[in-house]
């Protein structure tokens, strides 16, 4: 039976960005090398417009599951490379049809020319191809332009012709860290970490900044937020995470500012902190989970009061979404499990049984003004502990591919 040699790869949106294609295209195969890096035999090979891993033995589905976990690939398929000539295409295609036919399926042909030298345009070469397959079964077979049980592709290059019946979907996006980095503000909450998958779908590096208040939270709950930042190494590779002490902070807003105003103004150190890491490590952006009127927190006048204490931009990934399509995209990257287990939330706990859902930023703005909050802030970040979490190993990758399926 004929092999699959090598996968092709297909970009997805970074083929569109001009100049920045050649970034693009490195990032991309720096993460294909990564999440291939215990297949030494493989070779890959990342030219402007596609991909090509070829096997050398390698387990191709093997593959082909890792990639599933890439940003930027737009879709990929386990191709035979054949001589640029209609005849080898022609065999190729009868043996890779014989493969997959069984009575009844019917099929189709799709050609596509990237070098248009070639002396068959597509429609040709879908006519000569779909002739050789009507032959070699005289003509007992039926195509279906709609809904083909089989699709051979053929796609002409110049140095050769790559010929596949299988095209799997990638995740879209564009490649890890294509964007620039942004702060992920990381709760053990669904939302964030969704959030977080989403920033980074769209090329963003994340570092992530998790505010916890011991002894009012426990290890437990800062484990959370380390092990739902692991969840998401298995996009990016690494991901660092800010762990910030906020007792103090907390206390201290408790004595000090009125009940209503508790939850605004947690929010805004929040903010505050996040914004100096950001400063420190380089970040362009804030990434948090906010939805709008999720929350008391998440009404449009609350995060006009909140965002006062910044002009860096916030992104908001799931601004506009329903909790439960949140939720599907929570259970889509496996972070859902982890998120609904009961630790205690620094927010909750503080968070008084009514807070203002209509916030006034002239008054939280007077009532931080009576306390001294910068020094406190300065020995918060004095204070911060940043871990590195690793990818645990090639088979979590494995794992993230069965959630996504
Ligand atoms: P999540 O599910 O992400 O916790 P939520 O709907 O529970 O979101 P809130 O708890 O009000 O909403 O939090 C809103 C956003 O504020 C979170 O999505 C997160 O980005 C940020 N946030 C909340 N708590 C923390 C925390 N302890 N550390 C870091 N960021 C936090
Ligand atoms: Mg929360």
């Amino acid at each position: 039976m004929i092999e699959y040699d090598r996968i092709l790869v297909r970009y997805g949106e970074l083929s569109t960005k001009g100049n920045n294609r050649k970034v693009f295209v490195r990032r991309l195969e720096k993460s294909v090398r990564q999440l291939l890096k215990d297949m030494p035999e493989v070779h890959i090979s990342a030219e402007r417009d596609r991909m090509f891993i070829t096997l050398n033995g390698a387990d191709y589905a093997v593959i082909m599951e890792r990639l599933h976990l890439i940003f930027g690939i737009q879709s990929y398929s386990p191709v035979i490379k054949v001589e640029r000539d209609i005849e080898a295409i022609k065999m190729m295609a009868v043996a890779l049809f014989k493969r997959h036919f069984t009575e009844g399926k019917t099929f189709k042909v799709r050609t596509k020319r990237a070098d248009k030298t070639f002396p068959f345009d597509t429609n040709d070469v879908n006519l000569m191809v779909g002739d050789a397959i009507f032959d070699a079964y005289n003509d007992d077979v039926e195509v279906s332009m709609r809904q083909p049980d089989i699709e051979i592709t053929v796609e002409i290059r110049q140095e050769a012709a790559y010929l596949s019946s299988e095209t799997v979907m990638g995740q879209g996006g564009m490649p890890v860290s294509s964007a620039g980095k942004a702060m992920l503000m990381l709760s053990g909450g669904i939302d964030s970490p969704v959030a977080g998958y989403l920033a980074m779908k769209r090329g963003v590096e994340i570092e992530a900044v998790h505010f916890y208040s011991p002894p009012y939270t426990s290890e437990r709950a800062k484990q959370k937020a380390i092990d739902l930042t692991q969840k998401l190494t298995r996009y990016t590779g690494d991901i660092k995470i800010h762990l910030v002490p906020f007792t103090k902070i907390q206390e201290t807003i408790k004595q000090r500012i009125p009940e209503g105003y508790i939850m605004t103004s947690t929010r805004r150190f929040m903010m505050r902190i996040t914004d100096e890491l950001r400063r420190q490590h380089g970040g362009l952006a804030i990434v948090n989970g906010e939805s709008l009127g999720q929350v008391a927190s998440q009404t449009m006048m609350s995060m006009l009061a909140i965002n006062d204490v910044t002009s860096t931009p916030i992104i908001r990934p799931l601004i506009t979404m329903d909790k439960n399509d949140i939720i599907k995209i929570a259970e889509e990257i496996d972070t859902f499990e982890l998120s609904i287990q009961p630790f205690e939330d620094c927010c909750t706990i503080f968070t008084p049984k009514q807070p203002k859902t209509q916030p006034r930023l002239d008054k939280v703005e007077r009532f931080e003004s009576n306390v001294d909050f910068d020094t406190l802030i300065a020995e918060a970040l004095a204070n911060v502990e940043t871990v590195v979490v690793s990818i645990e190993s090639n088979t979590g990758a494995d794992d993230a591919f069965e959630g996504l399926l």
